[in-house]
């Protein structure tokens, strides 16, 4: 069954009547736990896409649906993490992982309690990205890349089924960028949430996704979807396979057509 659902969905920012119509007649289902990365060219309404999904907007027609329920107010089982690191410049690393523990509920809740296992928490997902022993640093001594990663293990640190990620790698450095897909592929194989990453990286989103869905210019309207049959864990090297070469191609081609519809 399909966990995530947007059936025949159109958002116009300002109204039906006379506002930007961001998003058009778009169809989308997601599988539980299924990685799903989200293309096409800038300002075409893959953000909007996101915010439908975490209820932040709500769609000026059609549906919204996660785990059979119509999505009518923000989700608290998402997380998400964007292009720039957001992270408080006066809270040391663990402190602002353990942000949405002290925000999403039941967390909240139990938060003094719990301070010791939500400690182990942290720094078990630190480990899981490479960033062992550096919970007490600012993030000020962090280089953007250990940022983002930081930035990651905020975004599951409550346990959420859901993983947006809108562009999160975009400002960093190809070598940087690269080592975090490895990150983000183990930690979402050892998470087993829904991803849903919106990229303009062709490669990036073949690396990670199990399905791509195109969009075309706006209004925004999901064009083509491709499932990426290649093994996991895939590595840099698996990005040089012809398979991965001609799939790289496919939506490139794709995303061109979709310009000109
Ligand atoms: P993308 O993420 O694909 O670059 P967005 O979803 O951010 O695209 O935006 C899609 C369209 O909606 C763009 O034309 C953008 O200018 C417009 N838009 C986005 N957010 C708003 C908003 N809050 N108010 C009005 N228009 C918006
Ligand atoms: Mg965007």
């Amino acid at each position: 069954m399909s966990f995530i659902e947007i059936e025949n969905v159109d958002l116009a920012y300002g109204g039906a009547a006379r506002g930007t119509l961001a998003v058009s007649g778009a169809n989308l289902t997601i599988g539980h736990g299924e990685f799903v990365a989200l293309v096409g060219p800038s300002g075409c309404g893959k953000s909007t896409l996101l915010k439908l999904i975490a209820g932040l907007v709500r769609p000026t027609a059609g549906r919204v649906r996660v785990g059979g329920a119509e999505v009518t107010a923000p989700l608290k089982i998402v997380g998400m993490a964007f292009q720039n690191p957001t992270l408080l410049p006066w809270r040391s690393i663990r402190d602002n992982i353990m942000l949405p523990l002290e925000i999403v509920e039941p967390h909240r809740r139990t938060l003094k309690q719990d301070r010791d296992k939500n400690v182990a928490r942290v720094d078990a997902l630190l480990a899981r990205v490479g960033l062992t022993g550096f919970a007490d640093k600012m993030p000020w001594e962090l280089s953007g890349g250990m940022q983002q990663r930081a930035q990651l293990c905020r975004a599951l640190i409550h346990e959420p089924s859901i993983l947006l990620l809108d562009e999160p790698f975009a400002a960093l450095d190809t070598f940087t960028r690269e080592d975090l897909w490895a990150a983000l592929q183990d930690l979402w194989q050892f998470r087993q949430c829904t991803v849903i990453l919106v990229t303009h990286e062709l490669r990036e989103a073949v690396y990670l996704a199990q399905t791509v869905h195109v969009m075309s210019a706006r209004p925004g309207r999901l064009i083509k979807q491709s499932s990426v049959d290649i093994d996991r864990p895939r590595t840099l090297a698996t990005t040089f396979d012809p398979q991965f070469v001609e799939l790289v191609h496919q939506l490139r081609q794709a995303i061109s057509d979709g310009k000109n519809l």
